[in-house]
């Protein structure tokens, strides 16, 4: 027995020197990627499901292959948000949003996109973030109701003083804010008024089966009819199906976002979508 809880414990340690080994891979390439501007955007269409339009793009992050081959940001991400390397990264994405939105203006000119920008914790209690917006959208001379922070449920659930005075000097500029991943965070009604954010977004959880699962369908159901209550509009991630469309087309989702009408795809491929 004595034996076995040894063999045990260097099973423990092994597994557990592979994940840190693992985490200082990816920190290290996102480094490098950093110093060498390895990252990358690509935009995802966000659809009005009253008349088909493109009304906003989310923007994700994506590093260069080359780096340490493809590896999804739902991995590198949260190894990022361990630790201050989310505020570089972070800082890089929205400046790379505004450089995007100058271009698609002056080449295109597009100009009533609205880029939805993913946010961690971290920014938010980052107490030189909302100065680096406000900077930023100057320089690229940027209208802040173009730009939308999603920002998750459980994020929000969690939110500090500090966090919130960031997000109010954010709408104070004019940006907008939404909360996503909706349904995964246990946030509660009350939780939800303190915040005055501008739209929901039903976790793609949700939609996966919301054609055949009847208590999924009933939760969308109700979280479009509670966003329209609070006066918030309601967009559905991860819709693959013109079954799904129409589901949420039924209980007067606003908007979607999905494979169905497209993945994300490089800023260039925007504007021909734009017209489609
Ligand atoms: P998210 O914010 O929930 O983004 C939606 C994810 O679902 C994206 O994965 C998108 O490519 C994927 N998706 C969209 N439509 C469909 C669909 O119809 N079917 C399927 N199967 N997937 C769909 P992605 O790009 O791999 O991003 C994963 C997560 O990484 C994001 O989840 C977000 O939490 C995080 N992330 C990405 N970019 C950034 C960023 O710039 N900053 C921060 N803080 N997080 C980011
Ligand atoms: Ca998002
Ligand atoms: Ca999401
Ligand atoms: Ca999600």
């Amino acid at each position: 027995a004595k034996e076995q809880g040894k063999n045990r414990f260097h099973f423990y340690s092994r597994a557990l020197d592979n994940d840190v080994k693992r985490h200082y891979r990816i920190e290290r390439a996102l480094k490098e990627a950093l110093a060498d501007e390895r990252f990358f955007l690509l935009f995802q269409p966000q659809i009005a499901l009253r008349d088909g339009d493109v009304t906003g793009v989310e923007a994700l992050l994506r590093i260069d292959e080359r780096v340490m081959g493809r590896m999804s940001p739902a991995e590198f991400i949260p190894v990022a948000e361990e630790s201050d390397l989310i505020l570089k990264i972070g800082k890089w994405v929205f400046e790379a949003c505004c450089r995007q939105i100058a271009a698609w203006r002056k080449r295109e000119g597009i100009h009533d996109l609205t880029v939805a920008v993913n946010l961690s914790r971290r920014q938010l209690m980052d107490e030189g973030w909302a100065h680096f917006v406000a900077e930023t959208l100057q320089t690229y001379e940027i209208d802040p109701g173009r730009i939308e922070f999603e920002i998750t449920e459980t994020t929000f659930v969690h939110i500090r003083k500090r966090g919130y005075e960031t997000i109010k000097r954010l709408q104070a500029l004019g940006c907008r804010f939404s909360i996503d991943d909706f349904g995964t965070g246990y946030s509660s009604l009350a939780n939800l008024k303190q915040f005055t954010v501008d739209k929901l977004k039903i976790d793609k959880s949700f939609i996966d089966e919301i054609v055949e699962n009847d208590s999924d369908r009933a939760i969308v159901r109700a979280s479009v009819a509670l966003a329209h209550a609070l006066g918030l509009s309601v967009i559905a991630e991860g819709v693959e199906s013109e079954k799904q469309k129409r589901i949420l087309a039924q209980m007067g989702c606003d908007e979607i976002q999905g494979y169905l009408f497209s993945r994300p795809v490089k800023p260039e491929e925007i504007p021909p979508l734009l017209s489609r």
